[in-house]
């Protein structure tokens, strides 16, 4: 870490790099194991990485930050702490902000230090901007003062000292930037070195384990949804990925107690995330599990976490906080998170959910009287923290569920927050359904060489109990509510319909009709308190109410067993999403029904449709097909009419 400060004149404030900045050598306490090999891995490549990459890392388009065409401005030397924030937290805020790099180099007049931006000429821009919006405007009236004479009097500006009048400005003591930051990371250093040391072995492979050969291990993952495994950031020093277990048993051998939990659940195997993660994050390591809600994806990070608990040095009396941190981007995915949590008993580890809209002062009080496992929308948690109800020093798991979705509804900040006050050798589990930019530059950020699986579309296990019907209407909202109430009104009284739409005020004016017609339903989307979705989910499942319009974001980990009929009101933006959606209903080893109204404004996701329906043997309209095949022409001739020859693909892989 400090060679790289020593070797720059320039210093180069890590991006969110002073997490892993810090983990490269804060890891003093690491001695009970003998990890020398990553330690060299992960101090040279991702690091790299790191730098590199402002976007998100690798190939996506071009940037200039090389160092040679960095555009300088100055700013006021006693506005650099302000520029670079407590242990470079506002700096990274800046740069993610604006996508430039943004280097306080060490040149200063005594009143002005050169900062250096570099990237492509937006990011410059939108860098120096919000610069000069933290610093320079407001400095600009005091470093001149000469128009205040023929200025009108204007009504002052009630805000901070620095515009007062103040007499003269004083010559600015020069602050070496570069020993404060030293010190600062040595001070964090210390402090965390204070601590036990984090036990993270807890994985024996299995003989049977052992004993695969590398093809059945391959035919493994390919017979199972098609597990792919890899480390993120590949590096010549990446220790192999462990091959994955194919019994609970083979996994659990030295934890008798964890395997009764799971006989008692009734589980008959494990998952294909479960198969892979659990070895991997009983070993020690990060992972990234890019899979959605009903692939086990819980379990499999929870299971791992229980033995991770017990395992620990110091005893949950003395710890003074959580061990486990779950972060979940909406009040009930934490809530069904929490509902999985307490189905399984282990060691008498306890476990808290809270969430904005809950009753704070309960939270407060369950979270500051100890427990292990925290789990937590990050508004609220951030909440607690701050107000010092919370305190996170003692988690040495962390666990970023739903990343995508998290930072999709913007809580990326609070997230950078949280994870800057834990200890940077924690182990650390991100899952997302989708691996786009945002989730990839958490992974770098936060994550020592993780492993990452994808499983294929294991949701569409889910679908093959649904008979999944597309009916191609006219893009208009008359005819669509017509189909719909024709559908309504011929309804059995015992069958219950989860009814998606795209946008929250569609939900409520389709509420407001069903009721007009007489028809019972309950309305669930980010907009409504939190009492009144738990009210809906009531409602829902004791048939009090037969409909429920849902909107994505608050479908998540929607899990009622006796929904008959899922309607996509409005077909979903992706194809993960129609997957996740259709397996709300044909659960609990029922069959289900899935009507999805197609419109001409759908097209982009016809292909995509196709597999799905294909893969499920479910009927295919035929001018679905055409829709495919029309949209794929009009994006070649697109494509075609480009300067450029067409844009990259975009959105990251998904499996
Ligand atoms: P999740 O993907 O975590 O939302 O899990 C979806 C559901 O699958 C939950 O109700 C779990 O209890 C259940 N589940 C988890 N693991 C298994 C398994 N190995 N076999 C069957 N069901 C499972």
């Amino acid at each position: 870490m400090c060679d790289d400060w020593d070797d720059n004149a320039e210093v180069v404030v890590p991006h969110y790099a002073t997490q892993a900045f810090t983990r490269s050598n804060g890891d003093t306490n690491r001695n009970w194991r003998d990890n020398s090999q990553r330690e060299y891995s992960h101090r040279s490549a991702p690091r790299e990485d790191r730098r590199n990459g402002y976007r998100g890392g690798g190939n996506h388009g071009p940037r200039r930050n090389n160092g040679n065409d960095a555009t300088a401005i100055k700013v006021p030397s006693k506005f650099v702490g302000r520029i670079i924030g407590r242990g470079g937290t506002k700096i990274s805020d800046l740069q993610f902000e604006s996508g430039a790099k943004i280097n306080v180099t060490k040149e200063t007049d005594g009143n002005e230090t050169v900062i250096k931006l570099i990237g492509d000429a937006d990011a410059v821009a939108k860098a120096e901007s919000l610069i000069r919006d933290l610093t320079i405007e407001r400095e600009y009236k005091q470093f001149n003062p000469e128009p205040k004479q023929e200025e009108a009097p204007v009504e002052e500006e009630p805000v901070a000292q620095w515009q007062n009048p103040a007499p003269k400005p004083a010559p600015t003591e020069e602050i070496n930037w570069l020993e404060m930051f030293k010190q600062c990371e040595e001070n964090e250093k210390a402090e965390w070195a204070k601590l036990p040391p984090i036990i993270k072995e807890f994985y024996f492979e299995h003989p049977e384990v052992t004993a695969m050969t590398d093809e059945e291990v391959e035919n493994f993952r390919i017979e199972n949804n098609n597990i792919v495994v890899e480390r993120t950031f590949k590096t010549e020093n990446s220790k192999p990925v462990p091959k994955p277990i194919q019994t609970f048993e083979q996994a659990f051998h030295k934890y008798p107690e964890i395997l009764e939990e799971i006989r008692k659940a009734g589980f008959v195997k494990p998952s294909p995330i479960q198969s892979q993660a659990w070895p991997v994050l009983l070993n020690g390591e990060d992972l990234i599990g890019i899979a959605q809600t009903g692939t086990g994806k819980t379990l499999a990070f929870l299971l791992p976490a229980l033995v991770h608990i017990d395992g620990q040095l110091v005893s949950r009396a003395e710890r003074g906080g959580p061990a486990v941190l779950v972060m979940a981007p909406t009040r009930e995915l934490a809530l069904q998170i929490d509902k999985e949590v307490k189905k399984y008993e282990y060691k008498g580890i306890t476990a808290v959910c809270v969430y904005g809209g809950g009753n704070r002062r309960e939270q407060i009080k369950i979270v500051t009287d100890g427990v292990d496992i925290v789990i937590a929308t990050p508004g609220r948690l951030n909440d607690l923290i701050e107000a010092q109800h919370l305190n996170i020093k003692f988690v040495t798991y962390v666990v970023l569920d739903e990343a995508d979705r998290m930072l999709d509804m913007g809580f990326e900040p609070q997230i950078r927050k949280v994870m800057y006050r834990i200890r940077p050798t924690r182990q650390t589990v991100m899952t997302s359904a989708t691996w786009p930019m945002g989730v990839r530059r958490l992974a770098q950020s936060y994550m020592v060489d993780p492993i990452q699986i994808y499983v294929g579309t294991l949701d569409l296990a889910a679908t093959h109990t649904v008979t999944q019907i597309i009916e191609v209407i006219p893009d208009d909202d008359a005819e669509k509510f017509k189909v719909f109430m024709d559908f309504a009104n011929n309804l059995h009284p015992s069958e219950k319909v989860i009814v998606f739409c795209g946008k929250k005020a569609r939900a409520d004016d389709l509420s407001s009709e069903l009721s007009l017609a007489g028809l019972q339903c309950q309305t669930i989307h980010g907009n409504r308190d939190q009492s009144d979705r738990e009210q809906a989910l009531i409602d829902i499942a004791d048939g009090t109410v037969q409909f429920l319009i849902a909107t994505d974001v608050a479908s998540r980990g929607l899990d009622i067993d006796d929904i008959t009929h899922v309607i996509n009101y409005d077909f979903p933006r992706n194809i993960e999403e129609y997957v996740h959606r259709v397996g709300r209903t044909g659960r609990a080893g029922k069959t289900g029904k899935s009507i999805s109204y197609f419109t001409r404004g759908d097209w982009a996701q016809a292909k995509d449709l196709i597999a799905i329906l294909e893969e499920a043997e479910q009927h295919v309209p035929e001018e679905i097909y055409k829709m495919a095949d029309r949209y794929a022409s009009w994006k070649e001739r697109k494509d075609a009419s480009r300067p450029s020859g067409g844009r990259g693909r975009g959105g990251g892989r998904r499996w």
